[in-house]
């Protein structure tokens, strides 16, 4: 054998440098399901399920095109145990891979690997940021963006930002009337319009029953996609009937609408099912066809060609030392109801109750609830960075440790974030409905109806004052701080104090 072709579970893009010069004659892929890859961190059941089901697709459609696949289905160990003992017994001449997404596995394969091939998927490289980065004091999304528009000429008229501006938030997140979402409710199987029986992934599921039964979440309640005709019809599905109002309600919250008018496209894009650019080029013929307004558009692409783009390149500057960053010196274990959803509160049973059932949540309860809460909390960045990674159908570590780490945590110290999204309970009345039917009042930050994110947020200040007045942007949040009595900060200290134990008791 001259090339032995390794293809990791979210490597599935035929069109990836792994097939280069992919001679049928001479080289084999080589593709394995291991526990480990779902017990490092305990990873809900329907990730695992979106990954494997799509990785026996790839395999079977390679061999429809007459490649040997060498495939190990779903077996106890780690990828590398199980690539050494393939290699002894195969002896290929070279054993290839393209770049992993991430740095553990990297490590584990680099001795096993004679070359890594730049991953193409991306439209920038680690070493373009790099180069971005090199003599900027402060790394911020906009610039970078700005320079990706200009680099693909997307959404760019006569050298200039279509519509004469980068940036149309101020038309964008708004929240829903009183009555809710302008919508009939939006159906799981109405996603991505797939036909629900795939023998091959009710295999897939018997495997994970059988193999990581104790595993958190529930299997099967979406229809992910995990081919890539199956990514291609969600993707005009979005286009079609959600991106229109993409952008109104991007961070819009409602009870029981877990998806509103998100793409749902995080996992088809991650496993590479989807090229970013065909998303991109969609939404903006979209546009131009006058189908799709601008700012929904714009901000659309922005997530994918900014934000996508930009955490990646963060990820691979810093790492590995990125990992362990712990800038506010936060040590609170997770509390437990992050992994059941029980809870008084009803903006976390909500988001964590439909993370559990279907593996997603959209990025605002993401930040601004799960990611505030652990923030105001003191989660160690560690525990909640893994909770993260393990509970998302998209989840995999370039994308969701800087968005965790960085952004959600602020424990990177400003990389991700010029100042930490602290708010009240206040935030999330306004941006959903769940304060309505919760027992306890966004206002209060005292006494038994105070909402624990209102209390926090002010122990949270108070907590780290002196870190925080050298952050800068902060000044209106430390003023209205200063203004508290001293009694008054005696008492949130102790409610803050009193949430902490009931948290910790629910957790028992
Ligand atoms: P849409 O709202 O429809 O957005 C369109 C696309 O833009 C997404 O599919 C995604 O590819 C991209 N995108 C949007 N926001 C971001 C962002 N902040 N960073 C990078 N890409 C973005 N995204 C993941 O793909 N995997 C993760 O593991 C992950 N972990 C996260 C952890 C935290 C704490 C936070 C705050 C965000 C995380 N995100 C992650 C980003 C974002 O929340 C998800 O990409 C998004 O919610 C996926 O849903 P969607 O496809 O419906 O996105
Ligand atoms: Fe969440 Fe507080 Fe609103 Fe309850 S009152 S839903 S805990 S923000």
């Amino acid at each position: 054998m001259r090339n032995l072709i390794v293809v990791l579970g979210d490597q599935l893009n035929r069109d990836s440098a792994a097939f280069d010069g992919f001679d049928p004659e001479q080289d084999a892929i080589w593709m394995a399901e291991v526990t480990g890859e779902s017990t490092h961190v305990p990873s809900h059941k329907e990730r695992t399920a979106v990954f494997l089901t799509a990785m026996r697709h790839f395999r079977d459609a390679r061999r429809a095109e007459g490649f040997t696949v060498h495939y190990r289905e779903l077996e106890s160990g780690t990828l590398d145990g199980h690539l050494a003992a393939d290699q002894r017994k195969l002896r290929p001449r070279a054993t290839l891979c393209v770049q992993p997404g991430e740095y553990r596995l990297q490590e584990a394969l680099r001795p096993l690997v004679t070359r890594f091939l730049p991953d193409r998927h991306f439209l920038s490289t680690p070493e373009e940021f790099a180069m971005h980065a090199r003599g900027r004091k402060q790394l911020r999304l906009e610039y970078f963006y700005r320079e990706m528009r200009r680099r693909y000429g997307v959404l760019i008229d006569d050298g200039e930002p279509t519509g004469g501006a980068w940036n149309f938030d101020t038309e964008n997140r708004g929240s829903f009337p009183r009555s809710g979402p302008p919508l009939f409710r939006r159906q799981a199987a109405d996603l991505v319009q797939i036909a629900p029986a795939d023998p091959l992934r009710r295999k897939v599921e018997r495997a994970i029953e059988a193999n990581l039964p104790h595993n958190p979440g529930q299997l099967g309640a979406v229809p992910w996609p995990a081919t890539p005709a199956e990514a291609e019809r969600a993707l005009a599905t979005f286009i079609e009937r959600y991106l229109p109002t993409f952008g109104l309600y991007q961070d819009a919250m409602w009870t029981g609408e877990p998806f509103l008018f998100h793409s749902l496209l995080s996992s088809s894009l991650n496993l590479k099912l989807l090229d970013p650019r065909q998303v991109i080029r969609a939404a903006e013929e979209a546009f131009r066809a006058g189908h799709a307004p601008l700012a929904a558009v714009e901000g659309f692409i922005r997530q994918i060609l900014g934000w996508r783009e930009y955490v990646r390149g963060i990820y691979w500057l810093y790492m590995p030392e990125y990992a362990t960053r712990n800038a506010l010196d936060a040590h609170e274990p997770l509390p437990e109801f992050f992994w059941t959803g029980e809870t008084e509160m009803t903006c976390l049973r909500e988001t964590i109750r439909q993370t559990l059932e279907y593996g997603y949540a959209h990025h605002i309860q993401r930040l601004m609830v799960t990611g505030l809460f652990a923030l105001l909390y003191g989660v160690e960045p560690r525990a909640i960075h893994e909770w993260y990674l393990a509970v998302y159908v998209d989840a995999v570590e370039w994308v969701e440790l800087p968005n965790t780490i960085g952004m959600s945590q602020f424990a990177d110290g400003g990389v991700m974030a010029s100042k930490p999204y602290a708010a009240t309970g206040k935030y999330i009345e306004r941006m959903s409905n769940y304060c309505r039917s919760c027992r306890f009042d966004p206002a209060e930050s005292i006494g038994e109806q105070a909402c624990p994110f209102t209390t926090l947020y002010w122990d949270f200040l108070l907590r780290h004052e002196e870190k925080l007045t050298q952050v800068g942007r902060m000044d209106l949040q430390l003023r209205n701080l200063n203004r508290l009595p001293a009694d008054r900060r005696s008492a949130i200290h102790a409610q803050a104090a009193a949430v902490r134990q009931g948290a910790l008791r629910a957790s028992r």
